[in-house]
């Protein structure tokens, strides 16, 4: 699907709305400030591209006609979320309202090449009209939005026009983040926060920093490299390079004592940045998430509800949140 013509500001507006519960064409027209002709064009449009549909009528209170609701087109359009681990690919399906309709997970050999990757992901995201498009989120470092990712622990890949090859292998349009900041989204999507981290301790460590709402990637995309912050010096070989960073000396220790070194780490991130939710996930907190919880600084601690879908959905959101 040809999302260019879809990019207006108005049309965001009026899903936007749909999205946040406006469900008529009069409620839509009077919270965005547009004539009802205007609205009636845009509702069409969107409709013919799979975006809205209709769901009945209510009667409004005493006269006046009935009104026709409209909401996302659960069955329509899609996007497609993947998650590059160091040791599998997971993808998800994602409808028009974030919600996971398939999923799917592949072991990924060890040494494995953008090659490989893009082969596994071939048969798993079909082209087809209603796709609107896959984001695939990795670990940094990376450029944003221009894809090119040296991920830490991936060895052989340096500079690798990760976008660009997808696009072409694939054709459709790809969005690339760091899983960090894909796995924030994805939990900003479903409940509001502000200034928040969510720490992902899976097999690298690191933060997506949501500062004023926004995700702060920095001037560089670098930004939540926690895992590769020192907490000890002269501490164990990271895969980084150096010594004593946080994803190397919490790898280095186990049960409630590597719980401690997180707690510490993110201790400082909260003195640093004043956050005041913090949000846990990835697969080595899943497997022990009391002992995590007990660790961390007294803010609005909690560990998300996503489970191993987090960072796949968060990049198929990569895709839907352009139409918001
Ligand atoms: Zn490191």
């Amino acid at each position: 699907m040809d999302l260019s013509s879809l990019r207006s500001h108005n049309d965001r507006t009026v899903l936007g709305l749909v999205r946040s519960g406006a469900v008529s064409r009069a409620s839509i027209a009077a919270e965005a400030g547009l004539t009802p002709q205007a609205v009636s064009k845009i509702v069409a449009r969107l409709m013919a591209a799979g975006l809205l549909e209709e769901i009945g009528t209510v009667r409004g209170g005493g006269r006046g006609k009935p009104r026709t609701t409209l909401r996302l087109a659960a069955g329509g359009a899609c996007a497609y979320g993947a998650y590059v681990d160091r040791d599998e690919l997971r993808v998800v399906r994602l409808d028009l309202t974030g919600e996971v309709v398939s999923s799917a997970v592949v072991p990924l050999a060890p040494m494995f090449t953008p090659d490989d990757v893009l082969t596994a992901l071939a048969p798993l995201v079909p082209v087809r009209d209603e796709v609107l498009g896959l984001g695939i989120a990795i670990a940094g470092p990376l450029t944003f939005p221009a894809g090119v990712v040296s991920p830490n622990g991936l060895p052989g890949w340096d500079c690798v026009p990760l976008r660009a090859l997808a696009e072409d292998r694939l054709g459709l349009p790809v969005a690339v983040d760091k899983d960090t900041n894909a796995a924030v989204l994805a939990e900003a999507w479903r409940r509001p926060l502000r200034d928040a981290a969510l720490v992902f301790a899976g097999t690298g460590l690191g933060v997506g920093l949501l500062l004023g709402g926004e995700v702060h990637r920095g001037g560089r995309s670098g930004a939540g490299e926690f895992g590769h912050t020192t907490i000890q010096l002269d501490g164990p070989l990271c895969v980084c390079g150096r010594r004593g960073c946080v994803e190397a000396v919490h790898a280095a220790a186990s049960g409630a004592e590597a719980a401690r070194v997180l707690g510490a780490a993110v201790r400082n991130l909260v003195q640093l940045l004043d956050l005041d939710q913090i949000v846990l996930s990835g697969r080595k907190v899943l497997a022990a998430p009391e002992l995590y919880l007990e660790a961390m600084p007294e803010v609005d601690v909690s560990v998300s509800s996503s489970g191993s879908d987090l960072v796949p959905v968060g990049a198929g959101l990569l895709v839907l949140g352009e139409l918001f």
